[in-house]
């Protein structure tokens, strides 16, 4: 076990994001309480996650690989089609506490406690304090103040298969709409959207919709919080709390990982180095909070632009992006090309935890990692296992 630090966190969301941080903190020893407004923390809504290297990097370090390998599937190929079907490009491509995690608390408000710290309010009357606050309560997070593209991801050895349609709807810049199911139903019943075919699999659009298991809508919004991510001592975001972009590539998910990493190892170091003074240790977060956003904000900045980018070319947002998109990306040797000047070197920087040793780097591939993960004293492991009787 780690030795315990004086801090306890209040965890705001249930996410992917926070509930990646509360595994952290329970691996570096710091005291947290997770407030979910769901009913169940893994409520199934239907859309897929495409993990990185970077960011299974980061589940393996916490001790998760083999568990999400368990429920996961390795991604085969994507595709990309035209308005038509016609393909033009495939690509290749510890327990945690649970009695510190609690469901059906929608956080209502936030203040701070005199002498330090912080107190959450929930919807049901219930109260909880700590240190600060993290938010990860994604793009709505009470922390803070006619092109259409087809998208199929697919395992061949699986019987699972994504299907993503995106439809340029609004101007960018106009304000967030939310979708109800009926919405759905009047997309999928439009002709020229129920017609389209599924690549060459002889499927259409209509075809999918009758075999599909989930179905989901949602509005698509883009933007970095700024000017921070923190308010003071007392409340950071992470994830999408801080910065949402859309999903083409498959990044947001991957970003608030590395969020969660960058956080923990600022504020693990920072109490590490602050000594015993409560006082001093709670006065001094915001310069932690500080230092994680200077790690992360250049890194966050080149990901929102690359999937903007990409999401424009595929919905054609402009002359350009429907010249780039038909035209070169389907040169043989493109996609391999931007995979290894573009992607590669941009994973290769991925985070790590300082404060979690392992026995051995989990992958090492062609590209170098840039941050080795810390390894365990090969001695005292072996030492500290024959003790345990393992
Ligand atoms: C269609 C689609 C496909 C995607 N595919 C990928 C992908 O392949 N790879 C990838 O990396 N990313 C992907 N993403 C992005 C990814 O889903 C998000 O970046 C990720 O879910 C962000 O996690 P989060 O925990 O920060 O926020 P969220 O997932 O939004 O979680 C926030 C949590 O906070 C809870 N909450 C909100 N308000 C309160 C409150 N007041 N009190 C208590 N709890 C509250 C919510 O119920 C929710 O559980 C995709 C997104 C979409 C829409």
């Amino acid at each position: 076990m780690p030795p315990t630090m004086d801090i306890s966190v209040i965890i705001v969301g249930g996410g992917p994001v926070g509930l990646t941080a509360a595994h952290a903190f329970s691996k570096l020893g710091i005291d947290f309480a997770l407030l979910e407004r769901r009913d169940i923390i893994a409520e199934d809504v239907g859309a897929s996650i495409v993990l990185w290297p970077h960011g299974i990097r980061i589940m393996a370090q916490l001790g998760l690989l083999d568990q999400l390998l368990s429920i996961g599937t390795e991604l085969m190929s994507g595709t990309f089609q035209t308005v038509n079907g016609k393909a033009f490009l495939r690509t290749s491509s510890p327990q945690l506490c649970k009695t510190k995690i609690h469901t059906s608390k929608t956080v209502t408000s936030i203040s701070s406690v005199p002498g330090g710290g912080i107190k959450v309010l929930c919807l049901d009357g219930t109260s909880y304090t700590g240190s600060f606050t993290l938010g990860a309560d994604g793009i709505h997070s009470v922390s803070t103040p006619k092109n259409l593209c087809l998208q199929v991801l697919a395992n061949e050895k699986s019987n699972v298969q994504f299907c993503f349609l995106y439809q340029l709807l609004l101007p960018d810049n106009s304000p967030s709409k939310k979708f109800t199911q009926s919405d759905i139903e009047a997309i999928i019943s439009r002709p020229d959207v129920s017609s389209r075919p599924l690549g060459g699999s002889g499927l259409t659009v209509k075809d999918a919709w009758r075999l599909k298991s989930k179905c989901g809508i949602t509005p698509l919004e883009e933007g970095i919080l700024k000017p921070e991510w923190h308010f003071g001592n007392q409340m950071v975001l992470v994830g999408d709390a801080a910065h949402k972009v859309t999903p083409t590539i498959g990044q947001g998910l991957n970003m608030g990982l590395l969020d969660v990493v960058s956080l923990a190892n600022q504020v693990s170091e920072f109490v590490g180095s602050a000594g015993s003074s409560r006082e001093k240790v709670l006065g001094g977060l915001d310069g932690a909070f500080r230092r994680y956003r200077a790690e992360r904000l250049e890194s966050v900045e080149k990901d929102y632009k690359r999937s903007g980018v990409v999401t424009r070319l595929t919905c054609w947002r402009e002359w350009r992006f429907k010249l780039f998109d038909r035209v070169v990306m389907p040169i043989p040797g493109v996609d391999v090309l931007l995979v290894n000047k573009v992607n590669s070197p941009i994973m290769a920087r991925g985070l790590v935890f300082r404060g979690i040793r392992v026995e051995r780097e989990p992958f090492e591939g062609r590209v170098k990692w840039k941050e080795k993960m810390p390894l365990l004293d090969k001695t005292a492991h072996d030492e500290e296992r024959k003790e345990s009787g393992g």
